[in-house]
């Protein structure tokens, strides 16, 4: 994944990707497995996969992003988390997805525990989503400090080349970090994130256009130039929303939360969250995103008919076109 592959086409076509998480217990692979088959069959640029968020193990993620790379070709890009982690630990852990074939990685800090205070826990060696950056990038070093190349004509002969750098994305909040200490912090963070070595940034959910594109503009002017994703849900229930907003911290999007609550049919939710996040993806795009990374909450119906309706074309559409 070069930078150049986010940016809209000359086509005109909108790079997308989506996230999805492990499931808790191993009986839910196979339903998983079915929805990776359906997105990639869409051809996201990646598929991410969350790591030990909402109680799953690093593991159960390595099984679910080495599913992708062997069963499909679209790049999986593995979540990793550093809170609670000695340096070593990481280390190892790096080590252990470059050697599965992950070679693209979203760095984050990560959150302690549900329930438990930052006071009372080990945060562990790294106090950053940045430093976590700095260290894949270390490790892959270390792991391959050169290519070599052979020289036509030549037998036997080798070009050294520089090495290919680690995908590293790093995570980006609109509307500031919940416990930010002050309204900049948030920017702050992703320009060290950026000095650190982040190839790209993918942002939090957020229910307003505006809110990304001033974000962007915000962050372009503090000197950050990596290509800023934005990330979206479509959210179909009263009670997706509130849990989604309890997780991120966000304020509550008013017009979408009262026409979730008013309609009486499952069906009729679904169209109203479908819509919305079609309708923010259609602005953003519009207002100059580089692509849309959708959060598919395992679930491929609700994300693809978001694209479609955003007017997104893919994979799935040139098929049935034909
Ligand atoms: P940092 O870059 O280190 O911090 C970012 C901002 O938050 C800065 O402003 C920083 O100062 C502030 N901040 C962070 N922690 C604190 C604190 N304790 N006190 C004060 N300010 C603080 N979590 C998971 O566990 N697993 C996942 O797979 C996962 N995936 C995510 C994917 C995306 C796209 C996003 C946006 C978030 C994801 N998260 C995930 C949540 C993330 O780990 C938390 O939001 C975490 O609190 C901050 O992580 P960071 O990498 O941005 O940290």
């Amino acid at each position: 994944m070069s930078n150049d592959s986010r940016v809209p086409s000359a086509d005109g076509l909108v790079p997308f990707s989506f996230e999805i998480y492990p499931p808790r217990r191993a009986e839910g692979l196979p339903a998983l497995h079915e929805t990776i088959r359906h997105l990639a069959a869409s051809g996201p640029r990646f598929i991410s996969v969350t790591f030990g968020a909402g109680g799953s193990t690093g593991g159960r993620s390595l099984e679910v992003l080495t599913h992708i790379l062997r069963e499909t070709d679209v790049p999986p890009l593995a979540h990793l988390t550093c809170v609670g982690s000695t340096y070593p630990a990481a280390t190892a852990l790096i080590r252990e997805f470059l050697d599965a074939g992950i070679t693209s990685f979203l760095a984050l800090r990560g959150d302690p525990p549900a329930g438990v205070s930052e006071d009372d826990v080990y945060l562990g060696d790294l106090e950053s989503a940045a430093q976590l950056v700095q260290l894949i990038q270390r490790v892959q070093a270390e792991r391959e400090p050169y290519t070599e190349s052979s020289l036509p004509g030549v037998p036997g002969a080798a070009r050294v080349d520089r090495r290919q750098k680690a995908e590293v994305a790093v995570a980006a909040f609109p509307n500031g970090h919940p416990r930010s200490r002050h309204p900049r912090e948030h920017i702050d963070a992703l320009l060290a994130k950026q000095a650190a070595g982040a190839t790209f940034a993918i942002t939090q959910l957020f229910f307003h256009a505006d809110d990304y594109l001033a974000f962007v503009a915000q962050a372009r002017s503090a000197g950050v130039v990596i290509p800023i994703l934005p990330g979206i849900m479509p959210i179909t229930s009263p009670g997706r929303l509130q849990r989604v907003l309890e997780l991120s911290g966000e304020s509550l999007p008013g017009e979408l939360a009262v026409a979730l609550e008013v309609e009486p049919t499952p069906e009729g939710r679904r169209e109203i969250g479908i819509a919305y996040a079609a309708a923010l993806t259609r602005d953003v795009v519009a207002g100059g995103a580089p692509g849309i990374h959708l959060y598919a909450f395992n679930n491929h119906d609700t994300v693809l008919a978001t694209l479609r309706e955003a007017g997104i074309t893919t994979a799935l559409d040139k098929e049935t076109a034909r």
